[in-house]
């Protein structure tokens, strides 16, 4: 399976780590042309404003997003479920606005109210998972087309539209794989 980590700003590494664990080809994603035959993309946490401008100077943005609309598996994390939404409250921003979403950015406050936690998510795995939040979103509207996976304080911060997946927090700056598992398993068709 070749998965592709967007990389032009933001906690790419560390994805591109868990992937590599779970013998995935990983592939690092900075023009147009590394776009080419993959079955999934990530999109990592960062800074939304700036990774939205580069997706554009780079000229990623529309190709991505029509890959994205033609069924190409892709997993925003954080920043990058900003960049997923169609809709932002607060900070509006250039992204590539497939998800039926509206967002609020840094909604739990700045990078100083950062937090993490032990949760059970059981459409993601039977075991607890370590969340991290860091300067995070979370989904404050969306369509019925949505299926929200997990809401922290009633606010949905795991959610799914088909093959797009979108998560408030950063499990790659954890030591579990669980998330990743369950994205190449929407990359092989495994998850509905
Ligand atoms: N607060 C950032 C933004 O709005 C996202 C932070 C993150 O990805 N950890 O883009």
């Amino acid at each position: 399976m070749k998965i592709g980590v967007l990389a032009l700003q933001g906690a790419f590494i560390e994805h591109i780590h868990h992937l590599k664990k779970l013998q995935c080809e990983t592939v690092e994603i900075r023009k147009v042309e590394d776009l080419n035959d993959l079955d999934g993309i990530i999109i990592p946490g960062g800074e939304s404003t700036t990774m939205g401008k580069l997706l554009k100077e780079t000229g990623i943005i529309e190709p991505l997003r029509d890959k994205i609309i033609h069924g190409l598996p892709v997993w925003g994390t954080c920043a990058g479920m900003i960049i997923l939404a169609k809709e932002n409250e607060n900070h509006p921003i250039e992204g590539l606005k497939v998800m039926d979403i509206k967002v609020r950015r840094n909604a739990y406050g700045s990078q100083i109210d950062s937090f993490e936690e032990m949760v059970q998510i059981k459409e993601i795995s039977p075991n607890p998972l370590h969340l991290v939040f860091i300067r995070a979103p979370y989904i404050c509207a969306h369509d019925s087309k949505v299926e929200i996976l997990y809401k922290r304080d009633g606010k949905a911060v795991v959610a799914k539209q088909e093959n797009i997946l979108a998560t408030s927090f950063h499990p790659e700056l954890t030591d579990s794989l669980e998330f990743h598992r369950y994205f190449l398993a929407m990359c092989c068709g495994k998850t509905n």
